[in-house]
């Protein structure tokens, strides 16, 4: 399927249903700096990904991957921009990393009033 907003071409499970639209995460996160009151998150998930590659937990990994992970799990969630602020990265960085996570079910976005938050894929 394609991004509404960049046309990309993205795995139906990757997209967003954000107002109306089918959109990437990118384009989501993107429009989701521009708080609007009645945004509608549905988020598919993917799970084939990883378990085909039969990798569970943080390995496989990369360094800011793994530090991405670990920052979500301590903080117990954090926008984008925290994450990229304490890990010293871009938050464009982070958010690309972000979609390897939710990949491999290490961790995902939840909106938490009107910020989409980094969290560990189960609740602590
Ligand atoms: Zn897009």
């Amino acid at each position: 399927m394609k991004c509404g907003r960049c046309g990309n071409e993205v795995p139906e499970e990757d997209l967003y249903f954000v107002q109306g639209q089918y959109l990437c995460e990118d384009c989501a996160m993107a429009r989701q700096a521009r708080p609007q009151a009645c945004d509608v998150w549905a988020v598919r998930i993917a799970t084939n990904t990883r378990r085909s590659l039969g990798q569970t937990g943080a390995e496989g990994l990369t360094e800011l991957q793994r530090r991405i992970y670990d920052f979500i799990i301590k903080s117990g969630g954090a926008s984008p921009g925290v994450v990229a602020e304490a890990l010293g990265v871009s938050e464009e960085e982070v958010r690309r990393q972000l979609s390897v996570l939710r990949h491999c079910e290490l961790a995902r976005a939840e909106k938490r009033g009107d910020e989409i938050c980094l969290v560990p894929w189960v609740k602590a």
